[in-house]
């Protein structure tokens, strides 16, 4: 299975929970499972994807479009891959923005062999202009290419091979409604229990070669915000405590230890968490507060306040969504040990 990667990475601070990609994870296609009983969790979405793709392959064809989504590090690029894999055709990887022209999406889909997966990450992101070479194409599987300027301009149509096409989003409310509903299956992945990412931790420790307790694991497991890529990249770290500090063996307390000094707290928050709670207590009273306001306060895009931050502190209930805006709850007040005097409403 050939795969090109052509993806940008995030640029933002050093942020060791943040579960978009960093270049730290450069190396994280060595982690990545390559077969659909080695991508641990998400047990729905695997069922129906077994029997798409059982089904696909029996007749031959190529699978219908998949989009995959959820916050950043559950698994979309990975599971995309595996579909490839399953159906034995080569996948092509790039994302939203790095296609800026619709004759780059063109040259792409051009390039494609019958029945191939091209998988657009961030497709939430594409441009209209690409956006509308991809509904024929998705729909028709064709071109459609204008020749000629002004009155002597003429549409023709080129034919593609039959293809899949995997999208990847953070928020499926992203997206256009013709695009979305270009996709014959929208999967949603779910953050990973504890367990689960157990399991993840204990077979990456395996493929770096680090010798790791069951208890090790879990303490990792428990502080990883329930993303996968967030657990990895723990590990890492961890694994470099175990060989300094340790004998070369991830206990639980050698993890403690170095999740402690990593600053990461024992729910996997850590000080932009912290201060993003601390924020709306102390200047908002804990909320509501509206997204763009909070995001100024603290320095952040609200963008990335909403698909990084907010998924995982909503999940353990610290947040809440109301129609006017954010608001802390009781339960992250007891966390941070900051008393709470009930939810005050702001007087204007
Ligand atoms: P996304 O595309 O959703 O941002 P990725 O597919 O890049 O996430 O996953 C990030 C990392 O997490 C991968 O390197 C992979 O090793 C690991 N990972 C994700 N999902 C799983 C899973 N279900 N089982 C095992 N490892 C996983």
């Amino acid at each position: 299975m050939a795969i090109e990667f052509q993806k940008d990475f995030e640029e933002e601070e050093e942020r060791i929970v943040t579960s978009s990609l960093t270049r730290e994870d450069d190396a994280e296609a060595s982690l990545r499972p390559r077969k659909l009983e080695d991508y641990v969790g998400q047990q729905k979405v695997k069922e129906n994807l077994s029997v798409f793709i059982e089904a696909a392959r029996m007749r031959g064809e190529a699978l219908d479009h998949v989009l995959l989504y959820g916050p950043p590090g559950l698994g979309k690029t990975t599971l995309a891959g595996i579909i490839a894999g399953e159906m034995g055709v080569n996948i092509r990887i790039t994302s939203g923005p790095a296609i800026e022209k619709a004759g780059d999406l063109a040259a792409l889909l051009t390039n494609l062999n019958e029945n191939d997966v091209l998988f657009i990450d961030e497709i939430h992101r594409l441009n209209r202009s690409v956006e509308e070479v991809l509904y024929p194409a998705m729909e028709d599987f064709a071109l459609d290419i204008i020749i000629g300027k002004g009155p002597a301009a003429r549409s023709i149509r080129l034919d593609l091979p039959k293809f899949t096409l995997i999208g990847a989003t953070t928020r499926a409310g992203q997206l256009t409604s013709p695009l979305r509903d270009r996709f014959g299956m929208l999967l949603r992945l779910e953050m990973y229990s504890a367990q689960e990412l157990m399991q993840i931790v204990q077979r990456s420790a395996g493929i770096l070669e680090v010798a790791i307790e069951e208890e090790g694991a879990l303490e990792i497991a428990m502080r990883s915000r329930g993303t996968p890529r967030i657990a990895n990249r723990i590990l890492k770290r961890v694994r470099d405590f175990a060989q300094v500090k340790g004998q070369g063996v991830i206990t639980k307390q050698v993890a403690n230890t170095a999740l402690n000094a990593l600053e990461i707290d024992q729910l996997g928050l850590d000080s932009i968490d912290r201060r993003m709670l601390e924020s709306i207590i102390y200047n908002f009273r804990g909320g509501p507060v509206g997204l763009d306001t909070l995001a100024a306060t603290i320095g952040e895009e609200a963008v990335t306040l909403e698909d990084v931050y907010e998924p995982y502190l909503m999940q353990i209930g610290f947040l809440t969504r109301t129609p006017r805006g954010r608001c802390v709850t009781k339960r992250a007040y007891d966390h941070l040990q900051i008393p709470f005097m009930g939810q005050q409403e702001l007087t204007l």
